[in-house]
């Protein structure tokens, strides 16, 4: 398919996907923005639902820790998570 085949009057293919391009984008980004707002800072805020209760056996740290990191954020010792919150 040609892009400036004329699919009407003056409006070519190419120049209709343009437009369809850019509702698209229009309706899209109103949606997009929350996740893409949650991609970039929402790893700051730790959810209490994807964290561990965690006590460093090396510095005495205690408190709620990412699931995925079992770091401690005081001193950065890896050590054992001592319970599940759930
Ligand atoms: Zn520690």
């Amino acid at each position: 398919m040609n892009l400036d085949t004329i699919v009407f009057n003056d409006i070519t293919v190419g120049r209709m996907l343009f437009w369809v391009a850019v509702v698209v984008a229009i309706y899209m980004v109103p949606k997009m923005v929350p996740k893409l707002y949650k991609l970039i800072f929402g790893k700051k805020k730790v959810n209490l639902q994807h964290t561990v209760y965690f006590a460093c056996s090396n510095c005495g740290w205690e408190g709620h820790i990412s699931k995925f990191g079992t770091r401690c954020p005081k001193c950065d010792a890896s050590a054992a998570i001592s319970g599940e919150t759930d």
